[in-house]
């Protein structure tokens, strides 16, 4: 299939002056094949994408997320973590059935298209029914299974959370044309014991695999580890050996001079959840040093239980604005930065930059296109500014994974939206009354 968007801004991200005016995108099957100002020659498109007042972006990257706690949205709010984790997530997620799974991954995954993200990285249970969703609406994802175990004398050939994630591994790693990518998902140094992380570090070795996992998140996890290991959980997981695998790392908050060290050396990204550390009052992840020392940070909302939204534009306003207000530095993490941060810098947490991120030739047809024509976007005197700080979700139009469009002129093409929410009622019915 050849497709062709026409008379559009392109913001390429391949740096900050390349923008493309009036440009042409030629997309063969799921990559681009050509980005410029001119016709491509003998390019003979069977979909034409009228691009004028658009401008065209590479899709975003959601780093980290639950996608399934669509279901838990607003159902307990503006309590700490630790209190909201155990005694209101924990409890009510034991009563999720798989297919409830699927139909909260197809909800959050039309709320991700909506905002413009083409990709995420998610952690939880039933994975299975996540990639049934993946596949079905054609994004594409990074999946794990959350793994948690507070037994010491566990037996890591019986661990059922840890066989869940090695056949996860087996059964979906590279398929969906590739759209579909296994990590592990230790959940953290609070509900793993060491033994347990030492195993799941060895496994990773053994798929030839990475790790997603939550670090420092609040200070009561920084107090925790201390007191029970000697250590920071970035140096904990550091002697563990989980930094041995590509790691995501979401979070980060409460990170020390050394530990940034540690997550430098050893190449692990950290992903900046702004709204979600907010709302549950951990702190603010020190952007400012981090960058200082060249840590990758990726973008992330987080579960929708903790935000309460999917909503990748959002998180790009608040990138872009919270340290300039902690630090009083208006200078720090530009429009750009931001929105490198969403793309750029997610390809690279979740190890696929050679694939998505960056709109050039070679790259897979990952896309966002943003109506322009909009009172908030006029006059228009700096199109990536507009995109950091006035760009809203609902200005998402249209949507292509893989070349293929999953979302055009705010219609879904993959996702039959009345289903999905007739399905949500009915689950939320079932599990809250
Ligand atoms: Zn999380």
């Amino acid at each position: 299939m050849n497709t062709l968007i026409k008379n559009a801004t392109i913001v390429t991200m391949e740096d900050e002056n390349k923008v493309v005016h009036n440009g042409y995108i030629a997309i063969v099957d799921d990559r681009i094949t050509y980005v410029g100002e001119t016709l491509p020659e003998d390019f003979l498109p069977q979909v034409i994408i009228e691009g004028r007042d658009r401008v065209v972006l590479p899709g975003l990257i959601n780093a980290h997320t639950h996608t399934p706690m669509v279901l838990l949205r607003s159902y307990a709010d503006d309590l700490p973590l630790q209190e909201w984790l155990f005694e209101k997530i924990f409890p009510i997620e034991d009563k999720f059935a798989a297919e409830d799974v699927y139909w909260a991954s197809m909800l959050g995954i039309m709320e991700m298209l909506r905002s413009g993200i083409t990709c995420f990285a998610d952690m939880y249970f039933f994975m299975d029914e996540v990639v049934k969703a993946v596949s079905r609406t054609g994004i594409r994802a990074n999946l794990s299974r959350g793994l948690q175990c507070f037994e010491p004398d566990f037996n890591p050939t019986e661990d059922r959370r840890l066989l869940e994630n090695e056949q996860l591994f087996k059964d979906w790693d590279g398929e969906s044309n590739g759209r579909i990518r296994i990590f592990l998902g230790p959940h953290s140094v609070y509900t793993c014991v060491p033994d347990y992380l030492e195993d799941v570090a060895e496994l990773a070795q053994k798929l030839g695999t990475g790790i997603h996992i939550h670090i420092s998140e609040t200070l009561k996890e920084n107090q925790e580890c201390l007191e029970k290991y000697g250590k920071t959980p970035v140096r904990h997981l550091y002697d563990l050996g989980i930094f041995k695998a590509h790691t995501i790392a979401a979070h980060c908050v409460h990170v020390s001079e050394e530990d940034m060290d540690i997550l430098k050396e050893n190449d692990v990204s950290v992903v900046y959840n702004p709204g979600s550390n907010l709302k549950l009052g951990s702190g603010i992840t020190p952007v400012r040093n981090m960058l200082a020392k060249g840590i990758n940070i990726a973008l992330g909302t987080d579960g929708a239980s903790s935000n309460n939204n999917l909503n990748m534009f959002e998180e790009i306003h608040l990138a872009a604005l919270v340290s300039k207000g902690v630090e009083k530095e208006p200078t720090l993490v530009k429009a750009y930065d931001a929105l490198k941060m969403a793309t750029v810098h997610g390809a690279m947490a979740l190890g696929i930059k050679h694939e998505v991120g960056i709109i050039k030739p070679g790259m897979k047809a990952d896309l966002t296109i943003v109506n322009l024509n909009k009172p908030h976007f006029y006059p228009q005197h700096n199109v990536i500014a507009n995109l950091a700080y006035s760009a809203q979700a609902a200005d998402v139009e249209t949507v292509l994974v893989d070349g293929r469009i999953l979302m055009e002129k705010g219609e879904f093409k993959t996702v039959d939206d009345e289903e999905v929410i007739y399905n949500i009622n009915k689950i939320s019915k079932r599990i809250f009354e």
